[in-house]
């Protein structure tokens, strides 16, 4: 109990200080130093991974409004981010992993092409509010008249089958990054989450050709949810840094989908960056409740050899209710805004602030105890003041990293055709 107060009183001194004394290493300055939240304000801030596009097709969705904020729920809207001081970011394309024969490939990609439609048909009935980003310059000149920017990337490359040429269908269609894989492997890579079935020990011949074609269009490629080995594969391969688009650390979670510190430098030392998720299930071990476990058990063998994935409409939609039934009466445990600051903080002490962004997996499973959705992203810039972070690293993880990398795999491309 001892213990616990005098935390608390450490914090609240630290507040105190940070809020009302000017910083000690400026005793003489005589205007009021600006407030952590004046400082986010003034940022150029963007998210690597939101996850929003998926919540596009909901009837009850609207990207206008400010809709009921639950963890797992909607956390990207224009008030929210408003409110968050977010300009924007990547807006992703996901794909969940399915079977690898022509006819499923197909389907996927009609689907994958119908998200992409989806976020240009968002923008286009909002175009006071939103617009397309397409080159690294993009992003500034579009928050600077107010609006907000909407990159686009695809994660998971399974709805491109075994098709090379829809990487550029997609570069073609305002697509900037593309991510070789998913939670499975798949036709182009091997997943960090399917390491027993490894069959490549990384890129596979086909994700060769995609890491090329992305580079010679100038996409950047993106190793989250991919193995260690298709990480060093691509590291290898790509004329270009990688992105890690939405990763955790390893450091402080053993989880195969999360970065050991060795790796991380590989990749900084490549020059790329990783963007930290906010992902609760990559935080921490998290453990349901017996009750929760109970239902989910008994929810498995109703379900039992259905993936919402490849389910028809009608077997998803009974899924996802009796789902949101079960989060509602036994909520998932949750992670802290605490726990992803040590992921955060951790890559930095390791890579510095040149190669570490955000990515928080935003509408995808990311928001954690404390940052629930967008609104609350003023306070990682706190968080990082509090370290010691200058405005000009926080502004660098905020944007300038991503921004930087974007423009060197502009530069890498190969000359586009008038
Ligand atoms: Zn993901």
């Amino acid at each position: 109990m001892k213990i616990a107060i005098t935390s608390v009183l450490a914090l609240a001194l630290v507040a105190c200080s940070q809020q009302k004394a000017p910083a000690p290493a400026e005793p003489e300055a005589v205007a009021a130093p600006k407030t952590a939240a004046e400082i986010h304000d003034e940022m150029l801030v963007l998210d690597t991974h939101l996850d929003t596009p998926a919540n596009f097709s909901k009837a009850d969705f609207d990207i206008m409004a400010d809709n009921p904020s639950v963890l797992g729920s909607v956390q990207v809207d224009l008030p929210k981010m408003n409110r968050g001081g977010l300009d924007g970011g990547f807006w992703v394309t996901f794909t969940p992993q399915g079977p690898m024969d022509p006819a499923s490939y197909e389907a996927a990609k009609q689907a994958a092409l119908t998200r992409n439609q989806e976020i240009h048909d968002m923008v286009a009935a909002h175009p006071e509010s939103f617009e397309l980003a397409y080159t690294s310059e993009d992003a500034a000149r579009i928050a600077a008249t107010g609006k907000k920017v909407v990159y686009m990337s695809i994660e998971n490359s399974y709805p491109l089958g075994t098709d090379i040429g829809m990487v550029e269908e997609f570069y073609n269609r305002g697509v900037r990054m593309i991510g070789p894989v998913h939670f499975r492997d798949n036709q182009f890579a091997d997943s960090a989450t399917d390491l027993g079935a490894n069959d490549y020990g990384g890129l596979s011949p086909l994700g060769v050709e995609l890491i090329k074609e992305a580079n010679r269009l100038g996409m950047m490629v993106d190793g989250s949810h991919a193995s260690d080995s298709t990480v060093d594969d691509i590291i290898e391969l790509s004329t270009t840094p990688i992105m890690l688009s939405h990763t955790g650390v390893k450091a402080v979670y053993d989880h195969p989908r999360n970065i050991d510190d060795d790796l991380m430098r590989k990749v900084a030392d490549d020059g790329g960056v990783i963007q930290i998720n906010a992902y609760g299930g990559y935080l921490e071990q998290l453990t349901p409740t017996p009750e929760r476990q109970a239902a989910l058990d008994e929810m498995q063998k109703e379900f039992e050899g259905i993936s919402p994935a490849t389910a028809d409409a009608e077997t998803r939609d009974r899924y996802i209710a009796k789902m949101e039934e079960i989060d509602a009466q036994f909520p998932a445990p949750r992670s802290t805004f605490e726990k992803f600051l040590e992921h955060m903080n951790h890559a930095l002490e390791v890579v510095g602030p040149d190669h570490v962004g955000m990515g928080a997996d935003w509408d995808g499973g990311g928001g954690v105890v404390g940052m629930e959705d967008v609104s609350f992203l003023p306070r990682v810039t706190e968080a990082l003041l509090a370290e010691g972070y200058s405005e000009e690293d926080i502004q660098k993880i905020w944007s300038g990293n991503m921004l930087k990398l974007m423009k060197q795999v502009e530069d890498a491309a190969a000359p586009k055709p008038e």
